[in-house]
Formats: C-alpha cells, structure tokens, sequence
C-alpha cells in the first residue's frame, strides 16, 4: 500500500547529473536526453544546474579566438601538446 508513488522529484538527480556531461556535449544517446529533459520538466533544482552549466559552456564557444599567427598557434598547440591535433585540422 501507498508503494505506488514513484515520483519522487529529487530521486533522478544523481543519477542525471551523471549524465550532464554527456548531454550538454550533445553526445547521450536519444533516450537518455528524453530522460533528461523530463526530469528538468520537473526538477528546478536541475534545471537550475543546467541552466548554469550551458551558459558557462556557451560563453567558453562564444569566447572570440584570440588574434594569433599561424606560427604563434602552430607554437601554442605544440606547448599544449596538441600538435596532432593541429596537423590533422590542417590537413583537413
Ligand atoms: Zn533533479
């Protein structure tokens, strides 16, 4: 008796903000973003973290690339250790 009540707003919240990462990277799956959303439909808390989340994840893509040579990112990349990285998006 009264074992019925599943919804439970904050029972998800762990579980989902273990998905975040995926989900703000665009890369969980379908269901998983469907979950996600449901959950925020109904969890201020949630939506609140979010909501915090995308702004600051957002303003780091919108940041304009800072005004450097070629030889200068070429020397930054390889400090950085992401030179593979910097051949390969040449390449392209
Ligand atoms: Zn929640």
């Amino acid at each position: 008796m009264g074992a019925e009540m599943a919804e439970k707003p904050a029972g998800n919240c762990h579980h989902l903000l273990d998905e975040l990462g995926e989900y703000l990277d665009g890369e969980a799956a379908a269901a998983t973003c469907a979950e996600i959303e449901r959950h925020l439909a109904e969890c201020e808390n949630c939506r609140a973290v979010v909501d915090t989340l995308r702004k600051t994840i957002t303003l780091y893509r919108e940041l304009p690339p800072p005004e450097l040579s070629e030889a200068a990112r070429a020397r930054l990349c390889k400090t950085l250790d992401l030179s593979a990285l910097y051949i390969e998006h040449t390449q392209r």
